[in-house]
């Protein structure tokens, strides 16, 4: 708005440079009055749209990062936020731990009952899952009926814990289908401890191993190994 008025003082000076000092004194009067009144509003205007148009952005980048049946954070936001903080807990050598959680016999679950019913266990899993960690955790649906969890701070008992805390609260979960039967439902859960740098892509893996020892060794349980030297340190045997 300045540059408009310092543009049309000038302008208005150079026209009327011979005119008499009284419609000298008018133009240049006119040269600061009209830009106020035709710029004022539509700075007012243009602040309100961008404004606008950060909201929208705010909410289009919330949209972008979570998923739209859980409302967890999707598989890009919880790989990026879990990279980032894995790389600050390096400098401060805090120890964590990152797990894997998949749904047990999920296929089944929507062939007996239906896929929207499916779908509400999937958001029932997901309440249960939050519900066992602290602020600071980072949980994510990393696709399909399988979650990812990264506990930051937490040592071998803590994270047994919490291990033990996901199955049982998945497994106490009362779903009912449309027809009013109890869905059965529960999940294996495979996690690596780790207190030295390791790459998330590294401990994704340890624990997609353990996850995958879980499974074979009949569902609804833990297996939780040491990210370094890849050996079992705790698992859920019997149920
Ligand atoms: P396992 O115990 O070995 O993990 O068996 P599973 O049946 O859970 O595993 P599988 O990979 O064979 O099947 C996963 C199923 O999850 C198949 C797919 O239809 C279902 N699924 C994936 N995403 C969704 C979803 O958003 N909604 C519903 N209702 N089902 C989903
Ligand atoms: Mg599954
Ligand atoms: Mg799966």
């Amino acid at each position: 708005m300045l540059f408009c008025i310092a543009v049309s003082l000038a302008y208005n000076a150079v026209m009327f440079r011979n005119a008499h000092p009284e419609p000298f004194r008018l133009a240049m009067m006119s040269a600061v009055v009209l830009p106020t009144i035709l710029a004022g509003p539509l700075f007012v205007y243009l602040l309100l749209k961008l404004r606008d148009l950060r909201i929208l952005n705010r909410e289009l980048q919330i949209i972008a990062a979570h998923d739209g049946l859980t409302t967890l954070l999707n598989r890009r936001a919880f790989t990026e936020r879990a990279e980032a903080r894995l790389e600050a807990m390096a400098t401060g050598d805090v120890p964590g731990a990152l797990f894997l959680i998949d749904a047990d016999f999920f296929k089944s679950i929507n062939d007996r009952y239906g896929h929207a019913t499916g779908d509400r266990a999937l958001k029932a899993i997901a309440l249960r899952l939050k519900e066992c960690l602290r602020p600071g955790d980072i949980i994510g649906r990393l696709g399909g009926e399988e979650f990812g969890v990264l506990l930051p701070g937490v040592d071998r008992s803590a994270a047994m814990i919490v291990a033990e805390r996901f199955c049982d609260s998945v497994a106490s979960i009362r779903l009912t289908s449309l027809e009013g039967k109890l869905v059965p439902l529960s999940v294996s859960v495979g996690g690596v401890l780790f207190d030295a740098q390791d790459s998330f892509h590294a401990l994704y893996q340890a624990a997609d191993d353990r996850l995958y020892k879980a499974k074979a060794s009949g569902r609804n349980r833990f297996v939780l190994a040491n990210a370094v030297l890849r050996e079992t340190v705790a698992e859920r045997a019997e149920i």
